[in-house]
């Protein structure tokens, strides 16, 4: 089997020497074990704070260990005493950075079998990038119809979803922020945003402004920096963020801060609600997410994509481009 170990903490942006790509003999599943052929994993902007040795709401990885992440593949052989699970079986794991690896059953779950639904969607919008959006927007940020909703890093994974949950419930605008023309022109043209645009072709308030003259309602926070400026600058009284992510940050050293946003007197002066959050706090909330977004997804009625990067041996390239905004919608790699 092969496997990605994080070999030296990356300083900045991840160097490809911070990764080395281990094979070793995996042996038969043992009791209670399950080996699995994997047929996709993640890999996900969480996964750069993970890569620091610093305490968190998710342990680090370990230094010249495997790391992991969710992964969708096929059950190869069962160890003694597995009676839910057998070969053939697709299921969904932790097993992620691999091409196939040995976990516990108990800590694999089957993949729902929906007519109409591929089973790598349950890695971006039926898994936790989905739910992420629906909690995010639906909990977090109160959403209410008739809203006027911003969210930034709209063409990935969380993003996209979050724009069309807005529209599909009755927002009174949707606006979007992504890095390129051609993203810009996907949210518009093919998920329904009322308007996007590129971050990179002017300042972000600039182009909010224009892009949303009566104010917003609800931010979505997946950037920070001057995304969550312009926000606050542009948010209505009493508006709601939904503080998801700070991508903007990630690659953030001591030396080299980028720099935050310099109006936070207006929370108080338009008592706005910032509410950060954890996904994984609300897994109870799944249930219910799938229930409503489930047929969307069959039915085409939400719109996603994926950007399939092939080989265990590309995927430290694939966590690059990911942090780049290489992808749109989910980056996953194929073993
Ligand atoms: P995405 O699919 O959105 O991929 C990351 C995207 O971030 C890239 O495609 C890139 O797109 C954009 N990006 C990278 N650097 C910058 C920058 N400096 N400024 C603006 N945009 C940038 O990833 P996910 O959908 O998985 O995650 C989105 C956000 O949600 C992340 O911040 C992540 O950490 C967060 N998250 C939080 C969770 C929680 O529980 N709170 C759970 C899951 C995700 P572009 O071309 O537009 O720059």
């Amino acid at each position: 089997a092969h496997e990605v170990h994080l070999v030296r903490r990356p300083h900045g942006f991840p160097d490809a020497d911070d990764f080395r790509l281990v094979e070793r003999e995996l042996g038969e599943p043992g009791p209670g074990e399950a080996a699995v052929v994997n047929r996709a994993f993640s890999v996900d902007p969480y996964m750069r704070g993970r890569m620091n040795d610093v305490p968190s709401y998710v342990a680090p990885f370990g230094l010249d260990e495997a790391m992991d992440g969710r992964s969708v593949g096929e059950v190869s052989a069962v160890g003694d005493g597995v009676t839910d699970l057998a070969a053939g079986d697709l299921v969904l794991g932790n097993l992620a950075w691999r091409d196939r690896g040995i976990a516990k059953a108990k800590h694999l779950q089957k993949v729902p079998d929906v007519e109409g639904v591929d089973p790598k969607a349950y890695l971006g919008v039926l898994g936790a990038p989905g739910l992420t959006a629906w909690v995010g927007l639906l909990d977090k940020a109160s959403f209410q119809p008739g809203d006027a909703v911003f969210v930034s890093g709209a063409a990935g994974a969380v993003g996209s979803l979050v724009g069309q949950i807005a529209k599909a419930k009755g927002a009174s605008r949707v606006v979007g922020s992504a890095g390129s023309a051609e993203k810009v022109r996907w949210l518009t043209d093919e998920l329904g945003f009322d308007a996007a645009f590129n971050y990179r072709d002017a300042p972000v308030l600039d182009q909010l402004e224009k892009a949303m003259p009566s104010g917003l309602d609800v931010y979505f926070d997946n950037v920070g920096a001057d995304h969550l400026e312009a926000a606050i600058d542009v948010a209505n009284d009493h508006a709601r963020v939904a503080a998801c992510g700070a991508i903007a940050h990630y690659n953030d050293t001591a030396e080299d801060l980028t720099p935050g946003p310099r109006n936070l007197f207006k929370i108080v002066k338009k008592r706005l609600s910032i509410q950060g959050f954890i996904v994984t706090d609300s897994l109870d909330r799944f249930p219910p997410f799938l229930e409503e977004v489930t047929p969307w997804v069959a039915q085409g009625r939400v719109r996603f994509s994926e950007t399939v990067v092939s080989g265990v041996d590309h995927a430290v390239e694939a966590f690059q481009g990911l942090l780049r905004g290489e992808n749109t919608g989910k980056m996953l790699v194929t073993p």
